[in-house]
């Protein structure tokens, strides 16, 4: 078989399993399957596969007629200005977290130094994305997850700021190392019970850890807010992926810690995403 007729044969599995966009995906996994890129595909459509070939497209398609996201099946996911490698048990880059890259650099464009602090690193988008566009400021990014930490650790070297990031494998609560001059955090928001109805991809493929905001959403919040309270400087920055509707409740316990509200800013969809606040 062609490249150009499997891609299509894959295509239609995928179709007929209800996947989006049937065509696109079936080329991107013809590109992982056969590690060249689109460019090649285009140029060598009639070129007849090897069997080894064949076979890891068609475990690919198999894989992605079940649900599985592409960005695991292809191992990475473009988020900011950069690719970011990504395991099984890291939660993908979302768009709409771009939105506190774009609000750290607003808030930070004539900085020098700044010791940025990200709770919960995952793979590593929002911190080394900051690091790679402020090259003079230093990042120290925590998680619980061993995995988490060691594909941020490839992320920091593919993006070559790995000279300015310091990670620890910490609990949010048992860390308690320097001051920051800005943290941010996209902890797990999701409530317990809403799980199971998140899209059917994220659902059954997607870290729990990094989704699972336990009974009301709220319980990685609350410890990174009082964390947050505890480690960032006077007159620091903190910046929070929240849930569409948790601003009110954010908000409470935000200026219980003694945080200046900022600004409240809407992701692509229009809801509530992202909070900035000042420790004063
Ligand atoms: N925005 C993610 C989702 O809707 C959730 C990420 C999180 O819990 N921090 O799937």
């Amino acid at each position: 078989m062609n490249i150009y007729s499997a891609i299509i044969y894959g295509a239609k599995i995928l179709k007929d399993n209800l996947i989006k966009n049937p065509y696109l995906d079936s080329e991107i996994l013809m590109m992982k399957a056969i590690e060249e890129d689109r460019k090649y595909i285009l140029l060598n459509y009639k070129m007849d596969l090897n069997k080894k070939d064949l076979n890891t497209f068609q475990k690919l398609i198999n894989k992605r007629s079940i649900g599985k996201p592409i960005a695991y099946l292809i191992n990475k996911k473009f988020f900011w200005n950069s690719e970011f490698i990504l395991s099984d048990d890291i939660l993908i880059p979302r768009p709409d977290t771009e939105l506190i890259i774009e609000k750290v650099l607003d808030l930070t464009a004539n900085k020098n130094k700044l010791n940025v602090l990200e709770i919960g690193i995952g793979s590593g988008c929002i911190l080394l994305s900051i690091l790679k566009e402020r090259k003079s400021f230093y990042g120290t990014g925590i998680d619980i997850s061993k995995s988490c930490l060691k594909i941020s650790k490839l992320n920091a070297i593919k993006l070559k700021v790995r000279s300015k990031l310091k990670l620890f494998k910490s609990n949010v609560d048992k860390f308690n190392l320097g001051k920051y001059d800005l943290i941010i955090s996209n902890p797990p928001y999701i409530k317990n019970f809403d799980l199971k109805y998140l899209e059917k991809d994220v659902a059954r493929f997607e870290p729990k850890l990094a989704l699972d905001g336990g009974l009301d959403g709220l319980s990685a919040i609350r410890k990174v807010i009082k964390k947050s309270s505890d480690l960032i400087k006077k007159n620091g920055r903190f910046v929070l992926e929240i849930a569409f509707d948790q601003k009110y409740e954010v908000i409470s316990l935000l200026k219980k810690e003694g945080f200046y509200i900022n600004s409240i800013n809407k992701d692509l969809a229009n809801n509530d995403r992202c909070i900035v606040c000042t420790k004063i």
